[in-house]
């Protein structure tokens, strides 16, 4: 269309009314626009149509507000950071308004935070602080710094450096805050993760060590200081720091430096204190040992409390000896009081067995004294009356003694009876004392477990069988010939031989292996976590330390001990005594084979 041609701009409103039409109607001015470009015979394309539009309508079409294509222009703008979230959202208001006015304004306005470089420093820089300050769930402000010094050592140009630093408060401030409850500072977690201002780089999750740490400084490191007050009233004090969030991180570093070094001080200190405390009981423990030598319960005791405290402590191993030695205490006190009431009882009787000597002795004197009277006087008598009466007393006298001493006799028996009855009670309860001394899981000889530890052995590693599902291989070994070495040696020599094998045995073998005496000179061996094959080698390995540790009977005679073994494993779904039948039907293959060798059951 040809801006050269002329057209009567459209009649006002208040003129054209025909028949209540309005001619300004936009559809009214479209009807025309068509009809003069029919007219014109104008193609109808959009710009024609415009054109002559604006000129039948009489207004210039750039008073129109464009608010549609506004809007898309809009859409498409960056709204990532707060400056430009605001701007958009003034751009935004300003479309919303209809007022060309308006949109100039917010226009001039966004363009005088541009610097003379187009680039909006001001803005930039006022957001980098906001988002340095912020606190972030999982960015800590370690992990900020180390981000902006890396873009800043790069000294990039001006227009990189606004983008990268642009980039930078971008990718921070898609990160969401920190909880306000939380109270963490920050993190103190240098670990390297993904760069945030590297595009596509993956942001490893932190953990806020701040609030762990201050744990581990109230709870674990302040009653590890026990007794050394200003060390755990420093842990306090620095977790109350740390939780607090105010100090500078260089300042906590060096705290927690020096609060390491003095508990590495207060570590070795106690390290000290308990070898000097275990070496301690040991000696106690070992003396009253050789003390009690003849006393096979408390040595039962003593040997358990022994054993524990030589090797390595664990509080398992702890545990359960406690339990054994309340046990046993508890028993032993509970006989003890028994034994001790029938001895009270005795020496009471003896006391009225005493008196009643003395009282036959006091009476049978008097008697004694009226027979020298009586002698005297009837030497004495000049007439039959004196006699007579002399007599007389004598009757009664030997009257009183015949009856004394007949009271005294049969009080003297009961006593007797009653003395021979607290006798029967004490040696009961001693009998029953040694009983308990078997009830106890150790074998007073060789102090390896007796029965009753086996069977708690047992049932404690075939529930760590079923609980874990590692094997448990079950040993049982039998010294060759025992019987001819006791005959040609002597069954104490015997005694010490049994000591010399488990000896070697619980020293051969790992702590975690359970040795006990099964029968005379059988003994069954625990393995956990072993297969047969496994422990197959650990039994040829026990016989050949046998063999170095030669055993000296008490006239200096080197003498070899050997053993035959058989092995099974248990299966979860046996009876523990079913594994130990197998395990012995190897052990008598290994003795028909010809001995000392070790077997692995099929
Ligand atoms: P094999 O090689 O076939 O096992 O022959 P053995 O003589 O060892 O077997 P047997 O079972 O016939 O003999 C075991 C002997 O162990 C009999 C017994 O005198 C002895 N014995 C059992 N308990 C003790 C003990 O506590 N002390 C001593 N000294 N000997 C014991
Ligand atoms: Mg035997
Ligand atoms: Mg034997």
């Amino acid at each position: 269309m040809k801006s050269s041609q002329s057209i009567k701009p459209h009649r006002p409103a208040s003129e054209s009314r025909h028949g209540g039409a309005d001619a300004d109607a936009p559809s009214e001015l479209a009807r025309e626009t068509l009809r003069q470009l029919a007219l014109r015979k104008e193609p109808p394309t959009p710009d024609n149509y415009r054109e002559l539009y604006f000129q039948i309508r009489g207004t210039a079409d750039e008073d129109i507000f464009p608010a549609r294509a506004l809007r898309a222009i809009a859409a498409a703008l960056p709204r990532v950071t707060p400056a430009e979230l605001r701007s958009v959202q003034a751009f935004d208001a300003a479309i919303a308004s209809g007022q060309w006015p308006e949109l100039h304004r917010v226009i001039a306005d966004l363009h005088s935070h541009r610097a003379s470089d187009g680039k909006a420093w001001d803005t930039l820089i006022r957001d980098l602080i906001l988002q340095f300050e912020r606190l972030h769930a999982e960015l800590t402000q370690a992990r900020k710094r180390e981000a902006l010094n890396h873009v800043l050592e790069a000294r990039p140009s001006a227009d990189i450096l606004h983008e990268r630093l642009s980039s930078l408060v971008r990718s921070w401030s898609q990160y969401s805050g920190a909880p306000p409850a939380s109270g963490d500072a920050e993190a103190l977690n240098g670990a390297a993760a993904g760069t945030p201002e590297t595009p596509g780089a993956t942001i490893a999750p932190e953990t806020p060590l701040r609030p762990l740490l201050a744990r581990l400084l109230t709870n674990g490191v302040a009653p590890l200081a026990g007794n050394d007050e200003p060390l755990s009233n420093e842990a306090r004090a620095l977790s109350a720091t740390l939780l607090g969030g105010g100090s500078e991180q260089t300042e906590i570093a060096s705290r927690l430096e020096q609060l390491i070094t003095r508990m590495e001080w207060v570590g070795e200190e106690r390290n000290a204190v308990r070898e000097a405390l275990l070496s301690l009981l040991r000696l106690i423990v070992d003396n009253i040992r050789e003390l009690v030598i003849d006393d096979n319960w408390l040595h039962g005791q003593l040997t358990i409390i022994a054993e524990t405290f030589a090797g390595p402590l664990s509080l398992r191993m702890l545990d359960d000896v406690g339990q054994q030695l309340r046990e046993v205490i508890n028993k032993q006190g509970h006989l003890k009081r028994g034994l001790a009431e029938a001895q009270d009882h005795l020496k009471e009787m003896l006391v009225g067995f005493i008196d009643r000597l003395s009282e036959v002795t006091v009476s049978t004197g008097d008697y004694h004294d009226l027979l020298g009277r009586s002698a005297r006087r009837i030497g004495e008598a000049t007439n039959i009356a004196d006699l007579s009466e002399v007599v007389g007393e004598l009757l009664a006298g030997t009257r009183q003694a015949q009856e004394s001493t007949l009271r005294a006799g049969q009080e003297l028996s009961e006593l007797r009876e009653r003395v021979d009855n607290a006798n029967h009670e004490i040696a009961r309860l001693q009998n029953e004392l040694d009983a308990a001394s078997r009830l106890v899981r150790h074998d007073p000889l060789t102090g390896v477990l007796n029965r009753k530890g086996l069977d708690e052995a047992l049932t404690r590693e075939i529930s760590r069988v079923h609980r874990k599902g590692t094997p448990l291989s079950v040993a049982l070994i039998d010294i060759d010939n025992f019987k001819k070495f006791n005959d040609v040696y002597g069954h104490t020599t015997g005694d010490e031989a049994l000591c010399h094998l488990t000896r070697t045995v619980t020293e051969t073998l790992r702590p975690q292996d359970v040795v006990a005496r099964y029968g005379g000179e059988e003994f069954i061996i625990l393995l956990p976590d072993t297969s047969p094959e496994a422990a197959n080698t650990i039994l040829m390995r026990l016989q050949r330390e046998l063999t170095r540790r030669i055993f000296c009977a008490p006239d200096s005679e080197r003498l070899l001990i050997t053993f035959s073994a058989g092995i099974a494993q248990l299966s979860p779904s046996e009876q523990p005594e079913d594994t130990i039948a197998r395990a012995d039907e190897a052990m008598y293959a290994a003795k028909r084979a010809g001995k000392n060798r070790v077997l692995v059951a099929v």
